[in-house]
Parts: structure tokens; C-alpha cells; sequence
């Protein structure tokens, strides 16, 4: 009897684990677009172009390959809308020896499945996703009995376990870590290269039609649509990636440029994130350039530390702390959402520019998510459960597992350090240094209180201060406390007022 083998929309490769000894004459591929998954969290317009136009090649690509592949379209008349609903209505007309899924990335499609399987007569086989360095056991147990779950720590394992940039049991270069000298401001005399550009195929554009038509309600703006959508394309994009980008990707990987979205990065999470790019070839890749004199220390080792070591510690933390994960909130915030996080409408201009661009390319590089949309919702205290919302609707690489550690996690310190052994917040001195937002601002960085000082400024100090009996004993802090302490007390109060307007103004 054939097996009915499930394939998620991030699972979009080839060498997934549940294609694992695919009969091609006998077993069914079941891949389907389902309104569930479209809507549970209303996403980005681009980012449900991205996907299912992803998946539409990929189907396709398999079927190319002799592949008996059943394909539901989001508007297929008896499409029932979820994942567990189609296999149903699969298996309702068709007997399987057993169903086969390599294991979802998230917690709350896992839970689906093993309940549907609870519900059925035939047997769901879970598989492992090996396309991570990392097990998820294998995690478990490295973070087993710990003191404390530091990512350099996990890293430098990783880097050992793997043999990856190691000179014997050193690392090359005799450092672990070169991020001191990945903290250039820009050079304006360089040119940022221009993104990757795949211009939309039939496919793509039947999907932008469907997009357009079902979910106009949805956040950002589709158009221009540049992705790649199939494993070919992704490769070119990381191609040009290598070729014209990482040489510089070290140095300006913390700076940031108006009206520059892409910088020097790479572009490549949304496609490793569903899986048209798998992290080991591109990190091999990527070393195998430093190796062969191709590519400077400082990019290389940055680039592998964000996928070896980030991308990997986090989905570890995910998947070791859900559900309960999703509950955490340290300082307990309360404050709702700015509207100005969907319009972009601020005379912030560090926010404003990178609202829009957000809107527009449904990407922002690290250090604009982490230094001024992360830094701002947390030093003005917005809900956990809001902001996280925030950035799994906006963002094309925007999944759970990855999206939920990173901002309850690394930038609202909502786990209470589990993550980050302080929080990342900073006045605007840091964004003045990093970017040249501060030079168009209608606020003055170099003002501290008062109508024209940049919010960051006092949010900083007033979040110390609101939060001092939960920081003021890390260690890390002290130095902040004591300038906090050493403030006069009129400045202390111009902190609270400004800090009241301020907050006031932005929820009315
Ligand atoms: C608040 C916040 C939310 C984020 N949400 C997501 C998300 O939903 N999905 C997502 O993939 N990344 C997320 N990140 C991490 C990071 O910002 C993006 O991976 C990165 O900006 C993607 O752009 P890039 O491919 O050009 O990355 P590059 O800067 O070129 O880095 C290369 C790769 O490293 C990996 N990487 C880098 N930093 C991280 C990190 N902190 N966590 C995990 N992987 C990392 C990504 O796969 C990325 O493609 C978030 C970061 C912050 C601060
Ligand atoms: S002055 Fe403050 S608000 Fe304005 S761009 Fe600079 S950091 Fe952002």
C-alpha cells in the first residue's frame, strides 16, 4: 500500500526528511494551501505571495521529477481550510499504509498533527527535520543541568562539534568572535550593491492576484515583488550574496542607512526559513570562501555565528520552553501598540523609516529590528504577547520558532535573561552612531529632555528606573544605576515627565 507523505510550507526541499525512501510509482505528496495557516496571524501580503508561490514551484518541481504529487489550492472549492482537514478529506477517499511528516517547526502545528493522529485510523510516523545542525534532544541535553544558557557558550560547542572554522581545538584567527570589528559605521564612499531581483513568473503572478483579491485587509505592500521563489533562484540570490555583499557584511553588520534596507546582509532567511536554502550548505559555503582566501575573517565568522550560533541556541530555547514561552513577561508590560508600528507615521525618523520599509519589503536587517524597533517597545514597556504579534505579522522570514525567542528573548528580555544576560536597551546615542537617521529627525539626539529630545533618551532612564528592583542586581547594569543614581533629582523628574507626555501622546 502507498504512504501519504505530507509536506509543510516551510519544508519546501527536496531532501526533506519525510521524501526519505519515496516510492515515486506508489506514494502520494500531499502539500496544501490552506486559509487556516493563511489567517491564524493576518501576514505580511508579500510574505503569503512568497510562500505560496514557493510552494506552487516546488509542487511543481516535484512532479517534474516523477513525483505523484496532489496540489490544493487555497481556492479550490473543497478545500477545507486546514491542515488537518485536508489530510482527512485525503485519506476519507484513499487507504495509506501510514502517513509520513518530518517534524513541524512549530509548537502549534506539532500539537495539530499528534491530535489528528489520536483522531484517525491510520498511523502518523513524525520524522526528525535534519536539515538543522542541531537536534532538538540533542539540545535538551546540552542545556540540561546549566547554569546558565548562553549562546557564545553553545556556539563555540558547535563550532567544536563540527569542525567548522577550527585550526585543531583552536578557532582560526585565534578568536571565537570578531563582533568588535563588526561594528563599523557606514563609509559613504562604498556602494551598497542592489538586492537580488526575481521579477514574478505566471505562478507568482496568479498568486499576487489570489493575495490581492483574499486578504486586502492584510498588512504591507506586495509590489515589487523580488524574491526568489524556487530552489534555482535562491541560489543565485545567495550567489550574489557571496559574490558582492559578504566582503563587506562583517564590517557594516550593526549600521544602518536611510533609505539603504538591505545593506549588506544577506537576504537569506526567509529562504532558509522555509527551506528553499539549507543552513549547512551555506554555511560550508561560506567557509570554504575563508579557507580558499576569498572572503575576510570578520564576515565569515559573523555570518556562520548568525546561523550556527543564533539561529540554531534559539530554536533550541523554543522548543525547550513551549508552550510556557509564550507567557513570559519579566517586566511585566502592559502598554498596547503604537499604531505608528503599522502606519510609520512618527516623527521618530529611525521608527518611521524603518516602519516603511518594513511595510514596503517585508524585511528589516537585524540591527534595525533589534536597536530600534526591539529597543523602543521595550524601553516604553509594550506588551510581550503585542509586539510579538507585531513581528510574526510583518516579516517574510517571520515563523514562531525562530520570531518568539528572539523578541521575548533578545529584545523585550520578557524570559528574565533566559536568553540575553541583559536587556539590549540603549539611548538614541547608539542609532546616532550605527546610522544617519538621527541628521533628518525632527527630535535632537544630542538633547536629553524637554519637547526636543529624542524619546530614547529619557524612555532609557525611566525604564531603569521603573524596573530597578528586577535589574538593579545584575551585575551588567550596575554602571547604569550608578549614573542614574548620581542625576540630581530634578532630572530625575524631567525624566518622569517627559517620559509621561511622551507615552501619553503616542497612545492617543
Ligand atoms: C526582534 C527580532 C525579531 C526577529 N525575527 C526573526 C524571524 O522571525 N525570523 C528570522 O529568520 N529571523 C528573525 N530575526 C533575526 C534576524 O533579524 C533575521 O534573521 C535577519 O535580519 C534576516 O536577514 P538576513 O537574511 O539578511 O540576515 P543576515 O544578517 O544576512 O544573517 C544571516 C542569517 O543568519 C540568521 N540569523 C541572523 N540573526 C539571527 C537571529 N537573531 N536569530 C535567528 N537567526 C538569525 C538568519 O537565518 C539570517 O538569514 C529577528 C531578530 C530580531 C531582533
Ligand atoms: S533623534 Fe532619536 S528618534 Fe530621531 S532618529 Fe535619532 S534616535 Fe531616532
Amino acid at each position: 500500500m502507498s504512504i501519504l507523505r505530507v509536506i509543510l510550507g516551510d519544508q519546501l526541499t527536496d531532501s526533506i526528511s519525510s521524501l526519505n525512501n519515496c516510492d515515486k510509482s506508489e506514494d502520494i505528496i500531499l502539500i496544501s494551501e490552506v486559509i487556516e495557516e493563511a489567517t491564524f496571524i493576518p501576514h505580511h501580503k508579500k510574505k503569503l505571495v512568497f510562500i505560496f508561490s514557493a510552494m506552487r514551484h516546488f509542487a511543481l518541481d516535484l512532479k517534474n521529477d516523477g513525483f505523484n504529487v496532489i496540489y490544493n489550492k487555497l481556492n479550490d472549492p473543497d478545500n477545507s481550510g486546514s491542515l488537518t482537514g485536508e489530510i482527512s478529506r485525503l485519506i476519507k477517499n484513499q487507504s495509506f499504509e501510514k502517513i509520513v511528516i518530518t517534524s513541524p517547526s512549530e509548537f502549534r502545528v506539532l500539537k495539530e498533527i499528534e491530535s489528528l493522529g489520536k483522531k484517525i485510523n491510520i498511523s502518523i510516523e513524525i520524522l526528525n527535520d535534519d536539515r538543522y545542525f542541531v537536534e532538538i534532544e540533542d539540545f535538551k541535553q546540552w542545556a540540561f543541568n546549566r547554569k546558565q544558557l548562553r549562546m557564545e557558550n553553545f556556539y563555540r560547542d558547535q563550532r567544536r562539534k563540527h569542525s567548522i572554522l577550527m585550526n585543531g581545538i583552536d578557532p582560526v584567527g585565534g578568536q571565537w568572535n570578531f563582533d568588535s570589528d563588526n561594528r563599523k559605521p557606514f563609509n559613504s564612499d562604498l556602494k551598497i550593491p542592489t538586492p537580488f531581483t526575481n521579477f514574478p513568473d505566471q505562478i507568482t503572478q496568479e498568486v499576487i492576484e489570489m493575495v490581492t483579491t483574499c486578504f486586502p485587509e492584510h498588512f504591507g505592500e506586495i509590489e515589487p515583488f523580488i524574491f526568489a521563489v524556487n530552489r534555482h533562484q535562491a541560489l543565485q540570490a545567495f550567489k550574489l550574496f557571496l559574490e558582492e555583499r559578504l566582503l563587506y557584511f562583517g564590517d557594516f553588520q550593526d549600521s544602518m542607512v536611510q533609505g539603504e534596507p538591505w545593506m549588506f546582509h544577506s537576504h537569506i532567511s526567509f529562504y532558509l526559513n522555509c527551506g528553499l536554502l539549507l543552513p549547512k550548505e551555506c554555511v560550508y559555503e561560506v567557509e570554504k570562501l575563508f579557507f580558499d582566501g576569498k572572503a575576510p575573517l570578520n564576515s565569515v565568522e559573523g555570518f556562520i555565528r548568525q546561523i550556527l550560533g543564533w539561529r540554531e541556541f534559539l530554536r533550541g530555547i523554543y522548543w525547550l520552553k513551549m508552550p510556557e514561552y509564550l507567557e513570559n513577561n519579566f517586566f511585566e508590560a502592559s502598554r498596547n501598540l503604537p499604531q505608528m508600528y503599522w502606519t510609520g507615521d512618527t516623527k521618530m525618523n529611525c521608527l518611521s523609516q524603518c516602519v516603511t520599509e518594513t511595510k514596503k519589503n517585508a524585511y528589516a536587517h537585524h540591527i534595525q529590528r533589534l536597536m530600534v524597533l526591539g529597543n523602543f517597545a521595550l524601553i516604553s514597556g509594550i506588551d510581550p504577547k503585542q509586539v510579538n504579534h507585531w513581528f510574526y505579522v510583518v516579516y517574510a522570514d517571520a515563523y514562531e520558532w525562530v520570531e518568539l525567542p528572539n523578541v521575548s528573548g533578545m529584545i523585550l528580555f520578557a524570559d528574565g535573561g533566559l536568553v540575553s544576560s541583559k536587556p539590549y536597551a540603549s539611548t538614541g546615542s547608539y542609532i546616532n552612531k550605527m546610522s544617519n537617521y538621527c541628521e533628518n529627525c525632527d527630535f535632537k539626539v544630542s538633547i536629553k529632555n524637554g519637547p526636543e529630545a529624542c524619546p530614547f533618551n529619557y524612555l532609557y532612564w525611566d525604564f531603569l528606573d521603573r524596573n530597578r528592583l528586577k535589574l538593579s542586581s545584575n551585575f551588567r547594569m550596575s554602571m547604569m544605576y550608578k549614573t542614574y543614581d548620581r542625576m540630581d533629582d530634578s532630572k530625575k523628574q524631567k525624566i518622569r515627565d517627559d517620559t509621561k507626555t511622551f507615552l501619553n501622546s503616542i497612545d492617543n
